[in-house]
């Protein structure tokens, strides 16, 4: 097969895969190719809102699992595609020439077993960092089950390493996923975890010693595959950022390419409003101080996808509003709609000199067409209806069902 056709194969294979926005690694051109800015390299989204900046493939699609909701399993009959790793990396490194890319994010099926894969992948990056001197940025998807030595000498030549949760309960995974397993993933996420950390504490002390996926690790899960609630969702990514201080959780929304009994069916649209509220709760996990389940609980499982999760709380919460903002605590300024860790921080810091008028706050950054049914400003409420839930909610939620963007 020639290379081409292998990367439209595997190329088109690896869109399903959302994990792969970069992060935080900065590493100067020190005489090879390329170098690796911390911010921005993934400036270029495609129409159905994936990354593209980076080379994004698998090395094969030939899997021997047959996980349900993927076009690559086993028992789908699709044209099965492989590179040999230098392909890869002089691919890579030509696309990088021509400036088509400014990175690689590599992904791979499940080919003959996890430690031959993952053997495959550090072939590339071997290539690619020793041969090539490549520096620029470098994603890698771990294969669960791999032997930890192999994950660490991946880990030694990558900058993000992820490993996919794909489902977020042990059931779920059995049902769609029989061939994995929960806790392989952990253990796989774990090791990444601890030497992680271990190269950190090292590097403190001992200047030379080598980086270790500096950029830290991801995982991603597929969503609407199961049946699985957004609790669900919320608890396992709380723990995988408390258990293995990850970086980011992806959520992907399920895109129906495969007929079968366990899963939505084939026309059925791809819930992506779901997944935007997915990512909208797991900003106020990581920074607003919220648990998962404020967010959602046993009564309230699903997250509402007319609102945004923060308004749908404080209409709940009718009890903690309306905040006074001049005496409101940084974290309960938070929990207010339209405030922002930026313009929380502008309050605190500006009421210490004087008391914040409604006049002054609409100019702190504040989005105050949101936030003025939930403050008083020196008493005074700030919003332009009466403070009701059912009031405010009316406001808020728009008149038009909001649209389903079409992925593919
Ligand atoms: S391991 Fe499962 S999800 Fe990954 S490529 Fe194979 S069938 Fe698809």
């Amino acid at each position: 097969m020639d290379i081409m056709t292998k990367l439209d194969i595997l190329a088109d294979a690896a869109k399903y895969d959302v994990s792969c926005s970069s992060s935080g690694v900065g590493r100067n051109n020190s005489g090879g190719t390329g170098n690796c800015r911390s911010f921005g390299i993934c400036h270029a989204w495609s129409s159905d809102g994936r990354c593209i900046s980076l080379l994004k493939i698998l090395l094969s699609n030939d899997c021997i699992y047959d996980c349900q909701y993927c076009v690559n399993r086993r028992s789908n009959d699709i044209p099965r595609a492989s590179f040999f790793p230098r392909e890869l990396a002089e691919l890579t490194i030509q696309f990088y020439r021509r400036n088509y890319i400014e990175g690689l994010f590599l992904s791979a099926a499940v080919e003959k077993s996890p430690d031959y894969t993952m053997e495959k992948i550090i072939r590339v990056l071997t290539l690619l960092r020793e041969e090539y001197e490549f520096q620029g940025y470098i994603h890698v998807k771990v294969i669960p089950g791999a032997d930890p030595l192999l994950i660490y000498r991946a880990g030694l030549l990558a900058d993000r390493m992820s490993v996919n949760i794909e489902q977020p309960t042990e059931g779920s995974l059995r049902l769609l996923a029989p061939q994995k397993s929960l806790s392989v993933i952990y253990l796989s996420m774990k090791e990444l975890t601890d030497k992680i950390q271990e190269h950190k504490a090292d590097r403190r002390h001992f200047r030379h010693t080598p980086r270790f996926v500096p950029g830290g690790q991801s995982t991603q899960m597929i969503v609407g595959a199961s049946q699985d609630s957004d609790l669900a969702i919320l608890h396992t990514a709380q723990a995988l950022y408390e258990k293995f201080r990850l970086k980011r959780v992806y959520f992907s929304a399920y895109v129906p390419v495969n007929k079968d009994s366990n899963l939505p069916a084939v026309n059925t649209a791809p819930p992506l409003l779901r997944e935007h509220r997915l990512y909208q709760s797991d900003w106020l996990l990581r920074f607003y101080h919220f648990k998962a389940e404020e967010i959602v609980d046993s009564t309230h499982a699903n997250l509402e996808t007319e609102i945004d999760p923060k308004t749908a709380w404080a209409l709940r919460h009718p009890e903690f509003f309306p905040l006074e903002v001049n005496r409101a605590s940084y974290e309960e300024l938070l929990r207010v709609p339209g405030i922002g860790t930026k313009s929380a921080w502008r309050i605190v810091s500006q009421r210490r000199v004087a008391a914040i008028s409604v006049e002054q706050l609409k100019k702190m950054g504040v989005v105050f067409k949101r936030a003025q049914y939930f403050v008083t400003c020196k008493g005074v409420y700030a919003g332009n209806k009466p403070y009701d839930p059912a009031i405010i909610r009316k406001v808020m939620v728009p008149e038009a069902p909001l649209q389903q963007m079409s992925l593919f």
